[in-house]
């Protein structure tokens, strides 16, 4: 490891030749030492070219002490400037102390004097005039021309168009770096998929996914079909077009489409939903015509698009509402080219998406994604194997038990695990051990569930008390009724936002009655019944736990129908492609109906939490000593104190999940 990375740090750097000496640095043309060169020769130009420049003068002053003495060579008239540039004779350029003082020496070129000439044809007479008169004068040679600024003005005609290339190669050197990839703006249309194939070794590996055995299968099903068509098609049979692999953050989509990568032996392009959008239109279309065609050059082979909800969210109904047009025509394109290739091409279209209730229905037709392949959250055995699999790279103490530690992570994705993994391995280094202990393990999770303890927070001690009463209270409550998640522990320490917390191995349910419903909501609020009972007040430490609670009346109002006023009734729509999505689906009766059941839904929970604290008053008192004293108290504790629950719970089968209930929110730090 450490050797790769050093490696990659090397950079513009050789490696140093065998047997030692300096590393032999090969350093790149910088395009900056032309602009450099560039300046040095105007510089040079201007320095060879250095002349003293002429003294200004009036006509009166030439007319009358230069010319009439014979002292002017020549006259050249710049026509186009009313100017005239004066050359005096050498012998002569001595008598004028003002041009000794600028600069001139007696051999030194001119023109020596310059003047505004006024009117041309008046200065023209009068210089004839004299002429005429002074013998003097008569040899002075005129000039009549006209002066162009030849560099003044090629710069002042290049410098406007210099400055717009220099812009447009600027932006367009930096969009082709951030969007149209290598190649720059002329390869904006052209697909970003990174090609991987037989001479790109990836090296995950189907064995690198634990657990989703049914996934796996149905993934590894589409690898053979490339390898080995003739078997599926000799049948009759058509080889599917595409696999949408659906399911939560973190379950483990990528890394499946990785190891397929890595497994199938066929070319495999990769790319993002939001790779196709670009701030050009119509690039995203260009970019789905692209993949395609240069996918059908490779066949047979798989394109995997990740995130495809990027594009391929349902179009919007009304064209007007704001929809997105750019993304519309790239989800167009892609239907058309996934309709436009032949079912038994060797294209496999494989996409993931948490969100396959937002897709455009035209996408998940059968001959586009023919298959859904639902990637769910792990259950305990996959927890298990997720386990194993990144704990091989880790130095584990004897006490760690992988089963043990997955029935500890209901709920835990594939990320979280290995999340957890990682944070325990750095526990434990922080705390300079040689192996990772099954302790690390458990402070890893809290961590991951909790956040990080902070026990600096400053906690006066009545509000320390109101906390100990009221974690007290959840605990309490949930442990006299039956269908409450089973308690775990219970902690005043702070972690993260949360002042303390209670924590469950509640069953992993497939299916929950309406009677494990109310007995959580009961439970919940079992904190704030604490603090009334106990204090005669109540306090917003308790904002969390009616949130929730709030939260699970009007599910099961309005999503499961667990109301008798309301009936059997649900008003989710779990397509999220409703048509009446800016209007409820029930008039205003209902809905006042519906307030009026959540009301009473929470009251009832929460008279009954009263009811049994009043009932084991004095048990509940000892529990909240018991956590003053000691900050965290296990389930080994309130069995001691309040008895052994008369319900076994694992005779249900338990698997474990743990949620917190936390006694404050992000307003209310102390
Ligand atoms: P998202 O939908 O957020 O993109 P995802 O489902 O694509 O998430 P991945 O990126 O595949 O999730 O997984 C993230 C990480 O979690 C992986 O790199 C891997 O370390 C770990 N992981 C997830 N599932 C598994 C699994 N089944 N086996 C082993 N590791 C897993």
């Amino acid at each position: 490891m450490a050797e790769n990375n050093e490696n990659k740090k090397d950079g513009g750097f050789n490696f140093p030749p065998i047997g030692g000496g300096k590393p032999i640095r090969t350093q790149k043309f910088n395009g900056y030492w032309l602009y450099i060169i560039l300046a040095l020769c105007i510089i040079g130009f201007q320095f060879f070219n250095m002349q003293t420049d002429p003294v200004r003068t009036t006509w009166q002053e030439i007319k009358s002490k230069m010319l009439e003495k014979g002292d002017v060579e020549e006259i050249k008239v710049i026509t186009n400037k009313g100017q005239a540039y004066v050359y005096i004779k050498p012998e002569k350029i001595e008598n004028y102390s003002q041009l000794k003082s600028q600069g001139f020496e007696n051999s030194s070129s001119g023109p020596h004097f310059y003047f505004n000439t006024g009117p041309q044809e008046t200065f023209s007479k009068e210089f004839a005039e004299i002429q005429e008169k002074t013998p003097d004068a008569a040899n002075t040679k005129i000039d009549y021309e006209q002066e162009y600024d030849g560099w003044g003005n090629i710069i002042s005609f290049l410098l406007p168009i210099a400055f717009f290339v220099f812009i447009w190669y600027f932006l367009f050197r930096r969009l082709g770096k951030n969007g149209g990839g290598p190649g720059g703006v002329f390869n904006v249309g052209k697909s970003q998929a990174r090609l991987f194939d037989k001479d790109t070794s990836t090296k995950v590996t189907f064995k690198d996914v634990a657990g989703l055995a049914e996934a796996k299968q149905e993934v590894e099903e589409i690898v053979s079909f490339l390898k080995s068509p003739d078997k599926y098609t000799k049948l009759g049979g058509k080889i599917p077009k595409g696999a949408l692999l659906v399911g939560p953050p973190g379950t483990g989509k990528t890394l499946m489409a990785k190891a397929m990568a890595g497994e199938a032996n066929v070319p495999f392009f990769s790319m993002s939903g939001s790779d196709f959008v670009e701030m050009f239109v119509g690039v995203g279309a260009s970019r789905v015509r692209d993949l395609f065609k240069q996918a059908k050059e490779k066949a047979p082979c798989i394109i995997f698009i990740d995130e495809i909800d990027a594009i391929g969210r349902a179009r919007g109904k009304n064209p007007n509402m704001g929809s997105n047009d750019e993304r519309e025509n790239t989800l167009n394109q892609l239907l058309t080219e996934m309709d436009g290739f032949e079912t038994n091409s060797g294209v496999i279209i494989l996409a993931a998406t948490n969100r396959a209730d937002i897709l455009d229905s035209a996408l998940l037709r059968a001959g586009r994604f023919d298959r859904q392949i639902y990637v769910d959250l792990p259950e305990l055995k996959d927890r298990e194997e997720i386990f194993k699999v990144h704990l091989k790279s880790l130095k584990l103490a004897g006490d760690v038990d992988i089963p043990f530690l997955a029935k500890q992570t209901p709920g835990f994705s594939g990320a979280d695990i290995a999340n957890v993994a990682n944070e325990a391995a750095l526990i434990a280094a922080r705390k300079d051990k040689n192996e990772v202990e099954k302790q690390d393990f458990l402070d890893a999770i809290d961590r991951i569930v909790g956040g990080l303890e902070n026990r600096s927070k400053v906690i006066k001690v009545n509000e320390k008390k109101a906390i100990a009463y009221h974690e007290a209270g959840h605990a309490s409550v949930s442990w006299l009724l039956q269908h409450a998640h089973p308690l775990l522990k219970v902690t005043i320490v702070p972690r993260g936002k949360a002042l303390g917390a209670a924590w469950y191995l509640p069953q992993e349910r497939q299916i929950t009655t309406k009677e494990q419903l109310l007995d959580q909501m009961c439970s919940i609020l079992g904190g704030r019944a604490a603090e009334e009972i106990t204090f005669g007040q109540i306090s917003t430490g308790a904002q969390n736990d009616l949130e929730r609670a709030t939260k699970q009346a009007y599910a099961m109002v309005t999503i499961f129908g667990m109301s008798e006023k309301i009936g059997n009734l649900s008003y989710y729509d779990s397509t999220g492609q409703n048509d009446f999505s800016f209007t409820r689906p029930y008039s205003e009766k209902t809905a006042e109906l519906i307030d009026a059941e959540v009301k009473e839904l929470v009251e009832n929970a929460y008279n009954r939490a009263k009811e049994l604290l009043k009932a084991h008053q004095e048990q509940h008192k000892q529990v909240a000593e018991l956590l003053l004293e000691r900050e965290v108290i296990f389930s080994d504790d309130l069995e001691h104190i309040l008895g052994k629950r008369p319900w076994n719970d694992e005779e249900e089968e338990t698997e474990t999940r743990e949620e917190k209930q936390t006694t404050e929110t992000s307003g209310e730090n102390v």
